[in-house]
């Protein structure tokens, strides 16, 4: 089983920038890399680049980088617990439950993120919290109200869906979701996820490619999926 994280050494440059965009450029030990990230909805893919990417900064719904990710196994256990991550710093408590974070007028990529969270058996987690919080397409976050923040519980599968838009890049970080994953009774997972091909991600000293969705299109929209797996 993988102890340590794969990190590229390029990463490394991306810090200094990190820590005035995400508010630290810690990473949280202890859960490391994700051996199971992604899930079945990944399994038949091929890895295809598929559209160009834009400069850092205000990006449109056309200008979206990313590609189809390699195959993905389901959960095999024992499987490694998800990697924790810094949760920067424009997370607000009371976001409200909601499924469609997708307003009107909003533009963007459409994304369906969706996966499971389970345990490090593979055992489903049902009713446990999937929060997130991310930067629209242009890559600016609603610091003021809630736009494209909300939370929703798991099934008794452990599956959770959030209907959402592909975040936007923003100075010193690649495109990328925050999550706070809660199991019923249990601690707060935070962590983020990401697009696995987009450019930046070579210079976002965060991101960890055990964070990459599994990416699959569905028309121009996309889906993203992932499993988080708690640790004991
Ligand atoms: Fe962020």
């Amino acid at each position: 089983m993988p102890t340590s994280r794969t990190r590229l050494p390029a990463l490394a440059l991306g810090i200094a920038l990190l820590a005035a965009a995400c508010g630290s450029s810690t990473i949280s030990g202890g859960a490391q890399g994700a051996a199971t990230q992604g899930s079945t909805a990944g399994a038949s893919s091929v890895p295809t680049a598929t559209v160009a990417a834009s400069a850092s900064g205000a990006q449109s719904s056309a200008a979206v980088s990313v590609s189809t990710s390699p195959s993905s196994s389901a959960c095999t256990s024992p499987a490694t617990a998800t990697l924790a991550e810094t949760e920067g710093p424009y997370y607000k408590s009371g976001a409200p439950e909601s499924a469609d974070l997708v307003t009107a007028g909003m533009t963007g990529t459409q994304l369906t993120l969706t996966g499971s969270v389970v345990d490090t058996s593979c055992a489903p987690l049902a009713n446990a919290r999937v929060e997130i919080w991310q930067a629209d397409a242009a890559g600016q976050y609603d610091n003021a109200g809630y736009t494209l923040r909300g939370w929703v519980t798991t099934d008794a599968a452990g599956k959770f869906t959030i209907h959402t838009v592909v975040p936007g890049e923003y100075p010193g970080r690649t495109e990328h979701i925050h999550v706070k994953v809660t199991p019923a009774g249990g601690s707060t997972l935070t962590t983020q996820v990401y697009f696995p091909g987009t450019a930046a991600n070579d210079s976002d000293g965060i991101y960890d490619p055990s964070l990459d969705l599994a990416i699959t299109h569905d028309g121009d929209a996309l889906i993203g999926t992932y499993t988080f797996v708690i640790g004991a």
